[in-house]
């Protein structure tokens, strides 16, 4: 997981979607608790929140892969994933979902990333554990500032506090509770088959760079270096941008220890 800066929300969000999150206040302002806790009592509109925009722009942003494993999301864009569960949540695996849930921000761009179907549809779902569960905002009416949720968020937090890798297999540092949640919540360590091979293959092929950038800079003829150069542009784009960015800074940040 890296840091995901988010540049202003799309005006679909700001014109449609508040719009649409006033109606929502509006129609749990006029129902009673029973009515609310219908599974689908709020009418969500998909087209907003899962517009192309929003799509294309998260996609952008996120460098078109899953804002949580750093899966690239090829050939689809992902599922748009709210990051507090619009429908319902739990405080953990197990419980009874509770209805509603984070109906107020389904369209609010900072809740918004997109995810690949493993992290969203497989693990995450309606997940959402607060350090205090007592201070979760069950309406509009409450603040989620006051909300100290376990899940690292790629925005406001910086992932890289939080989480290390050997290998492939994400800790959390120190332990820290955020970084454990997070990995258990988004099934960070039980990825299927062929993600764990496609990760592996990576990891070789940034291992075989590193080891050739040794080789050609123990002869440092002019072609040699030049190769120096252009493998290190290429790790630095590794590290920045491409799949799978955080675990393969610490990939090579050990090999350059210990060599
Ligand atoms: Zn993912």
């Amino acid at each position: 997981m890296v840091h995901i800066p988010k540049p202003p929300a799309p005006a679909i969000l700001l014109t449609d979607g508040i719009a649409k999150a006033l109606e929502h206040s509006e129609q749990y302002d006029s129902s009673t608790p029973e009515q609310r806790r219908a599974k689908k009592f709020f009418p969500f509109e998909g087209k907003i929140y899962g517009s192309l925009t929003v799509r294309e722009i998260l996609s952008i942003v996120q460098h078109g892969k899953c804002a949580f494993c750093e899966t690239p999301l090829l050939g689809c864009y992902g599922d748009v994933e709210h990051f507090r569960p619009k429908a319902a949540w739990q405080q953990q695996k197990g419980d009874t979902p509770h209805y509603p849930g984070y109906y107020w921000l389904v369209y609010d761009w900072d809740n918004l990333f997109l995810s690949c179907e493993y992290c969203n549809r497989s693990f995450k779902k309606n997940l959402f554990p607060l350090a205090d569960p007592t201070k979760r905002a069950l309406s509009h009416h409450d603040n989620i500032e006051d909300e100290e949720p376990l899940l690292i968020h790629p925005t406001f937090d910086n992932p890289e506090n939080f989480l290390g890798f050997r290998g492939r297999m994400p800790y959390a540092i120190n332990g820290n509770a955020k970084g454990e949640a997070t990995i258990l919540l988004f099934g960070l360590r039980k990825r299927p088959d062929k993600i764990r091979k496609f990760q592996n293959i990576h990891l070789q092929t940034i291992t075989t760079l590193l080891e050739a950038r040794d080789t050609y800079s123990d002869k440092p003829t002019p072609e040699n270096l030049s190769r120096v150069q252009r493998i290190n542009r290429l790790l630095q784009e590794y590290q920045s941008v491409g799949m799978y960015a955080s675990m393969t800074q610490a990939l090579i940040r050990d090999y350059n220890t210990n060599s």
